[in-house]
């Protein structure tokens, strides 16, 4: 038999090729601007013809290109802006797989002319399906001109794929926003045809918000948006938020990461959470808002035109956002502020260096980084040991300064306490201590009244507790003496056995019966008295979504769910015992500052805020 395998012409690899990067003319579009981007352009010209079907022309002021380069610029794989695999991590530029020009010139007609300011000519260049027509020298502008004819020319099916004109050219503006929104520096204009739809001056970002949308909206945009900003050593976030009452049907909501467009479901969670209460539950508020990242916490490489970009400290980022938008809602007094309060809440601790952190959180490890939510090791402390702490530092107060900062919390909780030297483990806290509304649990600190949700910080308690049991070792089991019985469908039953080991390292244990079908016959014993049935169906539930949407891991949410269920409610009386236990274990949690889905466990009320109370 003779053989059969060839390889193809490149003219047809690179049509293939191109159908992942070009799938219409928006994607033409982003492509030839991200590269004016990338050349520094100070003006960006747009023409687009019925829809960018006919005519995508885009001209620039960027840094232009030699006669090779111009050349170059179409082969596959030919980029300037990496060299090594390891430049990946550390990308600033739009493009970097150097595919987009290559593709585009497989299956449209395109015509290049540039010039660098160095160049006393510059040079043309017509390629189409792959074949270079023509290149020679020319006079032209300093820049680069690219103008792309006939779109999918060659690609009869693909061509008629196109949508209506409409539709192609909301496309077109969509892309053109996404890119418009984060280069507010940059001059724009864009032509339809003859008409100039677009020009957009240079100014800044709240400007160019304004100058792009502001005639859609029913009041300037300026007076809608709230200003959030915040810096932690793991990001800094900018921009701006809609106010509760301005919000629209169909709202415009944009998240950048280090100045490119991305899709975030998880982020855009964290701020419709924010608004939880505010506005309607069918609502949506406004957002612009601007993350910049280390290069090598986000991985931006996933394909040329997904949107989604993965945070490596997604949770950490997702709180941080939550509480700079509640913070910003917070400060024109739109929410109660008991949830967050002013100087002192924790999302400023968030923001702040760990010096700066309140005493309940740097009372135990002055080291230790509440963002390392995935470390779990921390050992589980109790007030005897804390207590142990605190009889060392007075017998070394005279020189060791360092331990006695270490020992802050205690200190201050003794200063408050009419300033007794020796001080019981007990009284220290109970003394302090009590229950408002069955809700919160009130504690006097040094500087002044800390406040904290009983069923959050509980959550937040039995999450790390129930993690650390999934992660590392068998959790307390109680066995059951009449087991419940969990049936289940196929589809539920592959998920059940994804999790089994798992939940089995929580506590629970399982006898089969028959196919699909357990008797649960062990829970783990922190669990009360939930429904154990409802629960499983609910952790299952959870992982096929987890699975679906992965912003969190496996074990974060079985840990969640469960903590989430067996956790306190508000409403619940606490003994002075079970309210010192709670404020101990809230705090040697690696996280005390919020619930695993980000919601604020305690606040601090100042003794500058009580004292305005009576001036
Ligand atoms: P990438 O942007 O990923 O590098 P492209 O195929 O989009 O790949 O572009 C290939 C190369 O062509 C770029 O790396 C750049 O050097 C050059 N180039 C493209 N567009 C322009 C432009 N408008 N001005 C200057 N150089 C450009
Ligand atoms: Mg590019």
């Amino acid at each position: 038999m003779s053989d059969i395998i060839h390889l193809l012409p490149d003219s047809v690899a690179n049509q293939i090729a191109a159908g992942e990067v070009i799938q219409r003319p928006a994607s033409v579009l982003k492509e030839l601007v991200e590269n004016s981007i990338d050349a520094g352009a100070g003006f960006i010209q747009i023409v687009i013809k019925d829809a960018g079907k006919t005519l995508i022309q885009v001209i620039d002021t960027g840094k232009g290109m030699t006669e090779t380069d111009a050349r170059m610029a179409f082969e596959r794989h030919a980029t300037s802006k990496i060299k090594e695999a390891s430049d990946l991590f550390s990308i600033r530029t739009m493009g970097f797989r150097g595919e987009a020009l290559a593709s585009i010139a497989a299956i449209a007609q395109v015509e290049l002319h540039t010039r660098r300011v160095e160049d006393e000519l510059g040079v043309m260049v017509e390629i189409a399906g792959t074949r270079v027509f023509k290149q020679e020298t020319i006079h032209c502008d300093t820049g680069t001109s690219f103008s792309v004819k006939n779109l999918f020319f060659n690609v009869p099916a693909r061509r008629r794929f196109l949508k209506s004109d409409n539709v192609e050219k909301s496309h077109l503006l969509n892309e053109f926003y996404r890119i418009a929104l984060v280069n507010p520096e940059v001059e724009f204009s864009f032509f339809d045809g003859e008409e100039e739809i677009y020009h957009l001056h240079p100014s800044n970002i709240k400007m160019r918000i304004e100058n792009l949308f502001g005639k859609n909206l029913k009041k300037r945009l300026q007076q809608q948006l709230l200003t959030i900003e915040t810096t932690t050593n793991l990001v800094t976030i900018n921009g701006f938020v809609g106010k509760p009452e301005f919000v629209q049907k169909s709202p415009y909501q944009y998240f950048f990461v280090n100045g490119r467009y991305m899709r975030h479901p998880y982020f855009h969670k964290a701020i419709m959470l924010a608004y939880n209460q505010l506005i309607q539950p069918s609502e949506s508020p406004n957002y612009f808002i601007y993350f910049e990242v280390d290069p090598e916490c986000i991985d931006i490489n996933i394909h040329p035109t997904k949107t989604e970009i993965k945070f490596e400290n997604e949770q950490a980022i997702w709180s941080i956002l939550n509480a700079t938008v509640k913070e910003a809602l917070g400060k024109f007094n739109i929410i109660p502020s008991i949830d967050f309060d002013q100087e002192g809440a924790p999302e400023i601790l968030v923001n702040k260096s760990i010096e700066n952190i309140l005493p309940p959180q740097t009372s135990f490890n002055p080291n230790y980084n509440p963002f390392h939510t995935t470390s779990y090791h921390r050992p589980d402390m109790d007030w005897e040991k804390l207590y142990k702490g605190f009889e060392q530092k007075k017998e070394i107060q005279t020189n060791e300064q360092s331990d006695i900062k270490e020992n802050e919390f205690l200190t201050q909780h003794t200063e408050t306490g009419n300033e007794q030297q020796t001080i019981e483990t007990e009284d220290v806290v109970s003394a302090m201590n009590f229950q408002l509304k069955n809700k919160f649990i009130i504690t006097s600190i040094k500087s002044g009244m800390l406040l904290i949700d009983q069923h959050r910080a509980h959550v937040r308690i039995l999450y790390e507790m129930f993690l650390n049991q999934i992660e590392n070792k068998k959790g307390l089991a109680q066995q059951v003496l009449f087991p419940e019985v969990l049936v289940l469908d196929a589809d539920h039953s592959l998920y059940f056995n994804q999790i089994k080991s798992e939940l089995l390292k929580a506590g629970f244990d399982f006898e089969s019966t028959e196919a699909d079908t357990y008797n649960v016959t062990a829970i783990p014993s922190q669990l009360g008295s939930v429904s154990v049935i409802d629960l499983l169906h609910e952790m299952i539930a959870n992982v096929k979504q987890t699975e679906q949407n992965p912003v969190y891991t496996l074990h974060d949410s079985l840990a969640s769910t469960l903590a989430q269920a067996a956790a306190l409610k508000s409403g619940h009386t606490l003994t002075k015992e079970e309210m010192n236990n709670i404020i101990d274990k809230l705090f040697a949690c690696s996280n005390p500052n919020f619930t695993p889905d980000g919601r604020i466990i305690f606040s601090v009320i100042t003794n500058e805020e009580i004292q305005s109370k009576f001036r």
